[in-house]
């Protein structure tokens, strides 16, 4: 009963925020330099500048999912009331666990947005804990009336084009595709690719089923040359927006480090989440929990790896893959994650999925492991010899292609493969972490998402529709 009388004061809160009395109807970008090492975290503001109406929802001000490693709050200082909050994630966030930040310092370029507040507020920055809960990590006064708050009305100069219109961007989710690595000429296949984008995504459930709730617009950003940058495989290009291959030295991991280029092309549009398309055919990309997903568009994976990604962006999803081990050494008590498809508590009564479980199975799910580890090992084994040759994409995708058959075969036909339950291995982790389902397009290059998934996205989808 006092949790429910506790979440009920939740909601009723959240509801009560006029946006009329605190915004004006356009959106606020608060950029910012955000730098540090292994070992320290520090925080400048850079400018504020208008990035044209406001695109999010007007009554869902306040983000109850708490998704992300990184959080963020705005306060009227008056009265002390959370006017505005949202959860994110950022290339800082995942630098800072690498080898580089041990050595080196590191500065990155961020943005924050939302509506744009009528007086003075405060922002408040968290991040998360070892306990994954959110410490206070940075507080900044905005003034409104500052110099380097700039409110001048955008005016677009990139040629914009509509793949799906339907309705105004407040009851919408609202994505914005730009195109990296399209030469001037080759405008009319970045339409296609964004055309082909939106129709796989939105083919893909639960975007299916609630596919007139997006707008999806797409902004031409032509390249000097055709493709991307391969650091790794000896291609070197610059393109429009500066995505490049190679990010933390990981071979297929694409990210663009230029986030104020990138901003004032997104801004062209209005906007919640964004797509960087790459006009290359090597299998790659990357997906950053409400700053972008970069896919390459050229692939027999694209289809895959274009939803994927955006489960990344879009609801903060976990990877549910796991390297294969043979042996894991289970030193300390895992944390319980954050990201809603993942969970180190395999328990039927408390398991974060719990309403989604299908009723007699057991819990931890058996399910076929051992033989899908020989199995990945083996891959595992071949994938590095292969590439270790320089083997043409063209063979290497025929053998994720029979990699995936394989998958398929025997995840889609065990005792428990149509269960909701806890099948162990994910985010990683051979062991200790487990998924919903045997299989999702986090798990494998599978076509579906997993039910926890599923729900996930069901749930930010209505944080910015009516
Ligand atoms: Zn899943």
């Amino acid at each position: 009963m006092i949790l429910l009388i506790y979440l009920f004061a939740i909601i009723t809160s959240a509801n009560a925020i006029n946006f009329e009395e605190f915004f004006l109807d356009k959106t606020m970008r608060f950029d910012y330099f955000h730098t540090g090492n292994a070992n320290e975290e520090h925080f400048a503001f850079d400018e504020i500048v208008c990035d044209g109406i406001w695109a999010g929802s007007k009554t869902k001000l306040i983000d109850e999912l708490r998704l992300g490693y990184y959080f963020f709050e705005i306060i009227d200082p008056e009265s002390e009331e959370i006017i505005y909050s949202r959860g994110f994630a950022s290339i800082y966030g995942e630098w800072e666990t690498t080898r580089d930040a041990k050595e080196n310092w590191g500065v990155y370029h961020e943005s924050v947005r939302f509506p744009w507040p009528k007086k003075n507020v405060k922002l408040i920055l968290y991040k998360r804990n070892l306990h994954n809960t959110f410490d206070i990590v940075w507080e900044y006064s905005i003034n409104t009336e500052a110099y380097r708050v700039n409110p001048a009305e955008i005016k677009n100069f990139y040629n914009v084009f509509p793949v799906v219109e339907n309705g105004d961007p407040e009851d919408m989710v609202d994505i914005v595709i730009l195109g990296e690595g399209y030469t001037k000429d080759e405008m009319d296949k970045f339409h296609k690719d964004a055309e082909h984008y939106a129709e796989v995504l939105l083919s893909t459930e639960p975007f299916a089923s609630r596919k007139d709730k997006f707008n999806i617009r797409a902004v031409e950003t032509p390249s000097p040359n055709n493709g991307v940058n391969h650091p790794h495989q000896d291609i070197y290009k610059r393109s429009a927006l500066s995505v490049s291959y190679g990010a933390f030295n990981s071979e297929r991991y694409a990210l663009a480090f230029d986030n104020k280029k990138i901003r004032n092309a997104t801004s062209a549009v209005p906007y919640d989440f964004t797509v960087i398309l790459m006009n290359d055919s090597i299998y790659g990309g990357g997906g950053i929990y409400r700053l972008y997903i970069t896919a390459a568009a050229d692939n027999a994976f694209y289809d895959y790896l274009f939803v994927h990604e955006f489960g990344h962006h879009f609801a903060g999803l976990a990877d549910e893959y796991y390297t294969s081990a043979t042996a894991y050494d289970m030193t300390s008590d895992i944390i319980e994650p954050w990201e809603l498809n993942v969970t180190a508590h395999p328990d039927k009564e408390t398991i974060k999925w719990k309403e989604l479980l299908t009723p007699g199975t057991p819990v931890p799910t058996p399910w076929e492991k051992e033989k899908y580890d020989k199995y990945s090992i083996e891959i595992q084994k071949k994938r590095r010899e292969m590439r270790k040759a320089k083997t043409p994409e063209s063979i290497m995708e025929k053998f994720f292609i029979d990699k995936r058959k394989w998958d398929n075969e025997l995840l889609g036909n065990m005792k428990y493969s149509g269960c909701v339950g806890a099948f162990e291995g994910a985010m990683y982790m051979s062991e200790g972490m487990y998924r919903s389902a045997p299989n999702c397009i986090m798990f494998t290059r599978y076509d579906k998402f997993c039910p926890a998934c599923e729900r996930a996205i069901n749930l930010v989808i209505d944080q910015y529709t009516k």
